[in-house]
């Protein structure tokens, strides 16, 4: 039998509890929705769990960049090194990694680092609004990031980078190496560049912050559903069905934040999403000996050491292996090693290791937008490395699109329309 969960005009349907699903879930309730969200994992069990936690408003520059490709046969030399393509999908990743080298055009990467931008700088503002005062206070810290460099030579991809922060304003100091060593005494010797960017920020659990929207969705009357949606269905008189593992559902409106498994959802309806997951690994190290008073993001060896609840964390690395194929738990082992190698005194032997799914769509930028042939049916997903970053302003775009309220930023950039 068909649960009419809400086919009335105001409820909405949002698939996934992830940082991006349960943000736009509570601007949508914020906004008068009566919002139900589905997902078969608790709050916060996908990509949204085990992040770096850097909340890098200032990020405006994309992973693909001209010259990259360069690089990648090194990268790839290395089986533990920052890029792994797993040689058993490397034909099923192909159309990707192709798009991700077109977006590695110089005019392609401007319009990229421009709509990063744009979504990227409100996010602290935006976790404020979502979370109110309290919860921002205990769950984000706003003091900063350190961008550390080994060697002297800038390499290409690093001028590139600095040209687009320079473009878009970014404030970043650089760090001498006294500055540094007395602000990160346990640093190594190693790390010979370091940029302090003051108004970047970090939470120090990323899953307690989306365990915390779900209970203020909760406790304002919106449901939460630990259901697995099957299929989407568009019925005639314009509702959306929703059916489950456990449950057939109607909604008037529909938001896909499934991150990367967003694709196979949309694909029965037609939607093309060029959605690949780039997956990452971490390491936490529980009680370590030394309190790092601020995250680290080291951009030679591409990983981040991030001061959380927990313990230590570090985390990075991309692997393209899909969605199917089991964790390797040596690249996990290798983002410690690195995290180990960068501070050489960290004591503390108790770790514990994850992986994850980024949702990654080739130039970096997320689709938030209504799709065209099916009225109602609205996507948020495809975040890829700055996913946390940018939840809070993408819930509030998805509400604004959503409700048919005039967007704060303009959502052209995040279109569907510009794959096709
Ligand atoms: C190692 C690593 C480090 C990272 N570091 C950072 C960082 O420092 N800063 C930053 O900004 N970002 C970072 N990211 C990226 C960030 O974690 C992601 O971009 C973000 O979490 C994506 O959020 P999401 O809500 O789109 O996806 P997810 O958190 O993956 O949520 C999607 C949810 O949808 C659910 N779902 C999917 N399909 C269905 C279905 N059919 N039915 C029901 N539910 C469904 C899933 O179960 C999941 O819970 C990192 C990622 C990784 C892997």
């Amino acid at each position: 039998m068909v649960e009419r969960t809400g086919s009335d005009a105001a409820a909405v349907a949002v698939v996934g509890a992830g940082i991006v699903g349960l943000a736009s879930a509570v601007f949508l309730q914020r906004g008068g929705a009566r919002v139900t969200v589905f997902d078969a994992l608790p709050p916060g069990g996908g990509a949204s769990f085990g992040n770096a936690g850097l909340l890098s408003v200032e990020s405006c520059v994309p992973i693909a960049l001209p010259g990259m490709l360069r690089q990648v046969p090194g990268w790839l030399s290395d089986p533990l090194g920052p890029l792994a393509v797993d040689p058993r999908y490397v034909v099923k990743a192909l159309p990707w990694l192709l798009a991700w080298v077109r977006a590695g055009r110089m005019e392609k990467v401007l319009t990229a680092s421009a709509a990063l931008r744009a979504l990227h700088s409100p996010g602290l503002e935006q976790y404020r609004a979502l979370l109110g005062p309290a919860h921002f206070h205990d769950l984000i810290r706003t003091s900063g990031q350190v961008h550390v460099w080994e060697g002297e030579t800038v390499s290409h991809e690093e001028r590139i980078s600095r040209e687009l922060l320079e473009r878009h304003g970014v404030v970043s100091e650089a760090l001498g190496p006294h500055e540094l060593r007395q602000l990160i005494p346990e640093i190594s010797p190693a790390v010979s560049r370091a940029a302090f960017l003051p108004k970047n920020g970090h939470t120090v659990n990323p899953r307690r912050l989306v365990e915390t929207l779900a209970a203020l969705l909760s406790e304002a009357g919106g449901a939460l559903r630990h259901e697995r949606v099957m299929k989407l269905l568009p019925q005639a008189d314009a509702d959306l069905r929703v059916v489950t593992n456990s449950g057939d559902h109607r909604f008037a409106k529909l938001v896909v934040a499934g991150g990367a498994w967003s694709k196979q959802l949309l694909a029965p309806l037609g939607v093309r999403l060029p959605l690949e997951t780039e997956r990452g690994y971490h390491a936490v190290v529980r009680n370590p000996s030394f309190e790092l008073r601020i995250p680290v993001l080291h951009k030679t060896r591409a990983f981040a050491a991030t001061p959380m609840e927990g313990g230590l964390r570090f985390a990075g690395t991309v692997e393209i292996a899909g969605l199917e194929r089991p964790m390797n738990e040596k690249r996990a082992e290798a983002v410690l090693r690195q995290g180990r190698a960068l501070f050489p005194s960290l004591r503390g032997e108790e770790v514990s290791i994850w992986m994850g799914y980024r949702p990654s769509l080739p130039d970096s930028v997320p689709v938030i937008d209504e799709v065209a042939a099916h009225p109602g049916l609205f996507i948020a997903c495809g975040h890829g490395h700055t996913g946390m970053t940018a939840g809070a302003a993408t819930g509030r775009l998805v509400s604004e699109l959503v409700l048919g309220r005039p967007p704060v930023i303009d959502p052209a950039p995040y279109r569907l329309a510009r794959f096709h």
